[in-house]
């Protein structure tokens, strides 16, 4: 059975449902527009698709992904200066500013950022700027209009909402939102703020990015925590380079995460893999 909001997005075609529903997954909060464009997108070639064979198929669906990524990306800042009572501050013995308004959320956000620094310092990677984390009801408005977070390459700034708006989603990661997960989801913007700046190449891929992220926070991620949200994704991990996709990534973000984490964990991937992706020798397309 899809989850409600895919009904919508789908436009109530059954075709598209039953080719959806290999994806099939909670709805989830993190990346709720990029999810919902992935799916309005997938929902619209089912039918295109079927008519083609399988060299066509291929062409076209790079095609359109990069048309897709286009629109996906282009999560440029509007500030959301709204936020009067937010206060701005370094995180203890950190150079992370956190703007936020609310003393938990300013906490967990440090403890987020600062635990995906520390993990991503172990594999050679220095910020080139101090870390700035907004957290803020008002998310920019390029992210769209149900996005959770979002880190702004132009901005060079991490938005994130408050965890009072954030966990109305109930659950992320297929596991009820506490703030543990909280504090991965800070983890998850500021890797990616992290990593933006040590990429080799000019534009790594969504799949380069995300893999890099996601590997931070799961590797960052409470313990106990990290065995229920797998266990909540149940798999084996990418088996080879070519699973970790863009689309698989845009189709399921979640369980590309759960994946990728599991990949990174393999003997022979581990660091070595890491450093592949941001030299830009792996998962370039
Ligand atoms: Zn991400």
């Amino acid at each position: 059975m899809l989850p409600r909001g895919w009904i919508t997005l789908c436009g109530g075609e059954p075709h598209a449902y039953r080719r959806l529903s290999a994806f099939e997954d909670d709805a989830q909060p993190f990346h709720r527009a990029d999810r919902q464009k992935a799916w309005l997108f997938a929902c619209r070639s089912c039918q295109t698709l079927e008519r083609m064979n399988p060299t066509t198929q291929v062409r076209w669906i790079s095609q359109r992904f990069l048309l897709l990524l286009g629109l996906v990306l282009a999560c440029t800042a509007r500030a959301s200066d709204s936020q009067h009572s937010a206060t701005d501050r370094v995180c203890p013995a950190s150079v992370v500013r956190v703007i936020a308004a609310d003393a938990r959320d300013f906490r967990d956000a440090c403890y987020g950022a600062q635990a995906a620094m520390t993990f991503l310092a172990a594999h050679g990677l220095q910020p080139s700027e101090p870390l700035v984390l907004e957290v803020t009801p008002a998310m920019p408005e390029e992210a769209g209009p149900t996005a959770v977070g979002c880190y702004l390459e132009q901005r060079k700034r991490v938005f994130m909402l408050p965890y009072a708006e954030f966990s109305k989603q109930k659950t992320w990661f297929n596991v009820p939102i506490d703030r543990d997960l909280y504090r991965s989801f800070a983890a998850h913007e500021a890797a990616h703020a992290v990593a933006a700046c040590c990429f080799a190449i000019p534009r790594p891929t969504i799949q380069a990015k995300e893999y890099v992220a996601y590997v931070a926070m799961f590797a960052t991620m409470n313990a106990s925590l990290r065995a229920r949200v797998l266990r909540a994704l149940p798999g084996k991990g990418f088996a080879s380079e070519n699973q970790i996709t863009a689309i698989f990534y845009m189709l399921d973000p979640m369980r590309f995460g759960a994946e990728s984490y599991r990949h990174y964990m393999k003997s022979k991937n581990g660091a070595a893999f890491l450093q592949s992706v941001l030299a830009g020798k792996v998962l370039t397309e």
